[in-house]
């Protein structure tokens, strides 16, 4: 069932949306090698819990982070710990907070000194697929209209967009109804109506589309090792075109 919120329910997820994009962007400038992922782990949880929010991913069917860092190959809901952000690292920072008994979601790919152009590129790309998707993001409109959107960006120039992994509608509950596949042909699914609030994150690799998770149960790699991006944005559809709650 695809919840809609009422007005008094969409200025709660502005607030949350704020905060979580405004972690993400804070945190995102103060990745820089030498630092472990656990150390921006708890700089993005301090943040957070500074202004009375809680950590969403910590404790969510048991995972065990304040958020989720995923470098290089590994795609999403890598675990924070020991590991040193080094030169050359294609990092994917997702957060999720809760403020006021409502969620908001959104993730960023940082380069770390990257200079291969093929690396930069695909994350380029990835954030580009986002902004099409949400493009199509409109009352009226159905969902797969933003997935094919996002599809035909990332395969356009040579990228595979993940399909073990999706988006999700987002509220009261970290993942609501509906899915939000990144991939799909357009006018299916579900009519897009104001009040609707999504969390839309294509997952791009820059080889073959395959996936692993690795033996801690929740990293997610690509299977041919290669580097891959992510990015979110939690949304409302509204009467004039889309509303990005996470802008910061
Ligand atoms: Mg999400």
């Amino acid at each position: 069932m695809i919840v809609l919120k009422q007005a008094h329910e969409l200025e709660a997820m502005r607030a949350s949306g704020n905060l979580a994009g405004r972690v993400r962007d804070k945190v995102a400038a103060a990745v820089t090698p030498g630092a472990t992922t656990a150390e921006i782990a708890d700089y993005a949880g301090g943040l957070i819990e500074a202004e009375g929010a809680t950590c969403a991913f910590l404790g969510y069917r048991g995972f065990p982070g304040k958020i989720c860092i995923s470098i290089n190959e590994e795609i999403v809901h890598g675990i924070p710990g020991p590991r040193v952000i080094e030169i050359g690292d294609v990092v994917s920072l997702d957060f999720g907070v809760l403020l006021d008994g409502f969620y908001g979601d959104t993730a960023t790919t940082v380069l770390v000194g990257v200079t291969d152009p093929e690396v930069i590129r695909m994350v380029r790309v990835t954030e580009r697929s986002l902004e099409d998707g949400l493009a199509q993001a409109k009352k009226g409109g159905k969902l797969s209209d933003v997935s094919h959107a996002i599809q035909q960006t990332v395969e356009a120039a040579g990228f595979s967009v993940v399909r073990d992994f999706v988006g999700h509608g987002i509220g009261r509950s970290l993942h609501e109804d509906p899915q939000v596949p990144n991939y799909g042909r357009a006018g299916r699914g579900p009519l897009l109506k104001p009040g609707m609030t999504l969390a839309v994150e294509p997952m791009v690799n820059l080889g073959k589309v395959g996936t692993r998770v690795l033996g801690d149960g929740w990293t997610v790699v690509a299977r041919d090792r290669k580097p891959s991006a992510h990015f979110e944005h939690t949304i409302a559809i509204g009467e004039d075109g889309v509303e990005i709650l996470t802008l910061g």
